[in-house]
Formats: C-alpha cells, sequence, structure tokens
C-alpha cells in the first residue's frame, strides 16, 4: 500500500488534474490512499471568507465565498461530463454547509469557525478529484476524513488523538481496500469527538499523508510538487538551487525548523518511526528522480540555504543593569510560550536578552508593552536571518555581501547570520 499526496499546485489547473490519471497508474501499481489538498490557493481565499464573516460581515463574507463557489463550478464544467449532475449536487451540498454558517451570527470563537469553514476547501477539491478520476478509469472511494483522523478541540492546530484514529482506520480503511484499490480523502483536517472540523496547521497535508502510512505500514509515502525535489534553497531566491536527490529524516526536521518551506514539520516523524520512504516528486515530469528521504544520510550535501525575511531583533536589557539571569530570563520564556511565539535565534549577553522573530500580528509590540515591568526594550526592525547549513566561507560572503551583520550563531554544521541592508550613502 502506498499513500500519495497532492498539494494545492498539483490540482490548481484543468490541465493538470487531466495529467493524474496516466500519473497514478504509471506510479501505483499497488492499494493507494490519495490525500488531497485545497485547490491553488482556496485556503488563502477561504481564509479572507472567515476574516469577513467575523470582522466585516455576512455580507461580504458570502460575496467572497461567492468567487470560491464558481471557481470549483468552473473547474467540474471541464472536468466531468457523465457523473457532472452528481458532482454538482456534492459540491452544492457543501457550499450550502457554509453559507449556513455564513448567514448566522458568530456565536464561538474564531478559531472554531476558521476550522468549519477553511476545511471546505479539502472537501471541494477532493471531491472533484473523487468523480474526475473515477470518470478516468480509477475506481475510487472517497471518505470524510473528519470521521477517521480524530483530534482534539484547539481549532486551528489540533493534536491528533493517535488510539482514536488507530481504531477507526483498521475499522474503515482496512475493510475498504477489499472493495476497491482506491481510496481519496482529505489533507489538513480532522474532526473532534463531537464532529467539529478541526485542522492540523498551515500546510498540514502532509503530516495527514504521513498519519495513514505510520497507521497502515506504508510501503512508501510520495509528495507530488511542483518543483524537482526538495532543493538547496528557493529556485526563485537562488539560481544555483539544486534538487537533493538523498536527505535523512533528520536533515529535514533541521531543514524545516530554519524555516525552509519543504515539507510540514510533523510529517516525518511518524514516517521515521516506521522507517517508511518518503518521495518529493515532480508532478510535472514523473521520470525526474526527486528526492528520497529516509534514515540515511545524503552524501556530499552542498550548502543548503534559508532565507528569512521581515525579521525583528528585540533587545531585553536589564533595568538596573543587573545580570539578566534565573527570574527575568524565566519570566521571558514563559511569555514566549504564553504568546505563542517560538525565537528563530536567541542570545544571552551579561545583562541583556537578544530574540529574533518574525515580524507579524504586532508580536514584537505585544512582547515589549508586556515586558516592560520587567526590561527595557528596544526593537531593531526589517531584518533578514540568513541560514546555512553545510555552511562554507565562500557562501557566507555571498550571501552577507553589503550587509551589516548584527548577530552570528554557528554550530559545526549550521551557521545562523541575522543581517540588515546596508544604507546607501552617497
Ligand atoms: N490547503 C492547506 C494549506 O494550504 C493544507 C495544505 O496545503 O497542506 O495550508
Ligand atoms: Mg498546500
Amino acid at each position: 500500500m502506498k499513500v500519495f499526496k497532492f498539494g494545492g499546485a498539483s490540482i490548481n489547473q484543468i490541465e493538470r488534474i487531466q495529467q493524474l490519471p496516466a500519473l497514478i497508474e504509471n506510479n501505483a501499481n499497488s492499494r493507494l490512499i490519495i490525500i488531497i489538498s485545497a485547490m491553488g490557493k482556496i485556503t488563502n481565499a477561504l481564509e479572507k471568507v472567515v476574516d469577513a464573516y467575523y470582522h466585516t460581515g455576512n455580507k461580504e463574507a458570502l460575496l467572497l465565498f461567492e468567487k470560491i463557489k464558481q471557481y470549483h463550478l468552473t473547474q467540474i464544467k471541464y472536468l466531468i461530463t457523465q457523473q457532472w449532475a452528481n458532482a454538482t449536487d456534492a459540491l452544492n451540498q457543501i457550499f450550502k454547509e457554509t453559507e449556513l454558517i455564513l448567514k448566522s451570527a458568530p456565536t464561538e470563537t474564531y478559531d472554531y469557525y476558521y476550522d468549519q469553514i477553511v476545511s471546505k476547501g479539502e472537501l471541494l477539491s477532493s471531491s472533484i478529484i473523487s468523480y474526475f478520476l473515477s470518470e478516468n478509469k480509477i475506481p475510487n472511494h472517497l471518505i470524510d476524513v473528519r470521521k477517521i483522523i480524530k483530534t482534539d478541540n484547539q481549532f486551528r492546530n489540533a493534536k491528533v488523538d493517535w488510539e482514536k484514529t488507530t481504531n477507526n482506520i483498521s475499522e474503515i480503511i482496512s475493510p475498504l481496500f477489499l472493495q476497491t484499490d482506491t481510496i481519496i480523502t482529505q489533507g489538513f483536517i480532522g474532526g473532534t469527538g463531537q464532529n467539529s472540523a478541526t485542522t492540523l496547521g498551515r500546510e498540514g497535508s502532509d503530516y495527514t499523508a504521513a498519519i495513514f502510512a505510520n497507521i497502515l505500514n506504508a510501503e512508501s509515502v510520495t509528495i507530488w510538487k511542483d518543483v524537482n525535489g526538495v532543493m538547496s534553497g528557493d529556485p526563485k531566491e537562488f539560481s544555483d538551487a539544486e534538487t537533493l536527490s538523498q536527505l535523512s529524516y533528520k536533515e529535514v526536521i533541521e531543514m524545516a525548523y530554519y524555516g525552509a518551506q519543504v515539507i510540514h514539520p510533523k510529517t516525518i516523524k511518524p514516517l521515521q518511526n516506521k522507517s517508511i520512504p518518503l518521495y518529493v516528486k515532480c508532478f510535472l515530469d514523473d521520470e525526474l528522480p526527486g528526492t528520497t528521504i529516509t534514515n540515511q544520510n545524503g552524501k556530499h550535501l552542498p550548502p543548503i540555504k534559508v532565507i528569512k525575511n521581515q525579521q525583528a531583533l528585540l533587545n531585553f536589557q536589564s533595568l538596573d543593569f543587573s545580570f539578566v539571569e534565573g527570574k527575568p530570563v524565566n519570566f521571558l520564556h514563559e511569555l514566549l510560550a504564553s504568546l505563542h511565539i517560538k525565537p528563530n535565534l536567541s542570545q544571552n549577553t551579561a545583562i541583556s536578552l537578544l530574540i529574533c522573530i518574525d515580524d507579524a500580528d504586532q508580536k514584537a509590540e505585544l512582547l515589549a508593552a508586556e515586558s516592560s515591568s520587567v526590561f527595557d526594550v528596544s526593537i531593531a526592525r526589517n531584518l533578514q536571518l540568513i541560514t546555512i547549513r553545510n555552511y562554507n566561507q565562500e557562501e557566507i560572503n555571498k550571501l552577507c555581501e553589503n550587509k551589516v551583520i548584527l548577530l552570528e550563531q554557528k554550530t559545526q554544521q549550521t551557521i545562523q547570520i541575522l543581517v540588515q541592508e546596508q544604507a546607501i550613502t552617497q
């Protein structure tokens, strides 16, 4: 049994979806679970609907949702013929459920509505793909993952209940494989014990694939992407970025930790626990070798580069020039945890603590305000955090050219440098 995951970009155009039957036939040759993300940028569009619903009003939310409806209806007009009426009914059912929410006044938390509304992206896309594949000689069974992957009710970042999920998979999925070779389901979403939808964190479909693979002892997981595989840097930023043919689970976890947008970080552990290989392949050309991720280390890895823009550096200085240790340090760590802020880099000096964070959602201001009774806080903004794994001096020089280095930290394998563009003086 294999698990395939198709991300948003692999199903964002009619022509791409039309490639799926051949791609599946060429690459599956066994029982298959297909995990589907929302099409293209639909998750982002649904986030805007939630925002409008909660902050602006029902009318605006319904208007934005109408565009999402039309997008999906257009897709099925081009993709599905014999079963077009059934597919339309299935989509309409999902639209109706969503509009019922959007027409009412919010009585629950923002995060609750986020999950009820944003989860519709995956329900719509998986329904379309299921009809399309069955019309194209891939009979399949579509299942609602909200009934299988059970989670707590921490909306937007739900934790999987592995025991319940394992039971559901053996009770529901295993018998289904006696009737069909292909099961299709949604990535990214789950359900609470009370059957409310939950989501597992943005880009969480990779994780869904890993959950199924782990519980079903899959032979492999393949994530189909619009790039050749995992690369040594973002090809949009680095023209010399190369595809890494072989990586270890550990290397991928490290890359994700430093901010490489490769694979959802939670994906690796369930696979590593059962030594299930993870393939990252390009759906535009399935003959390309892609990246294989296993326990084995990649040989001669080139420098792997991750750039994070929009960084803020906060300097927490003790109010009375006393050493920063013990109590104030603990206070700051607790504050960071309670505000769900994960520092990208931190460093201590005698009388201050330096912390670099993503400069978003007013978090820097919030941190400064909440800690002003303990620290004098200053903030530097518009910084860039450069991380290089397997670094060498040449690469460091290249990336830091014309930049002022504010902070630097290195281990044997990784260097992190926080920089500011140099002001041009005339
Ligand atoms: N559709 C969701 C997102 O865009 C989940 C995923 O793509 O993995 O975040
Ligand atoms: Mg995605």
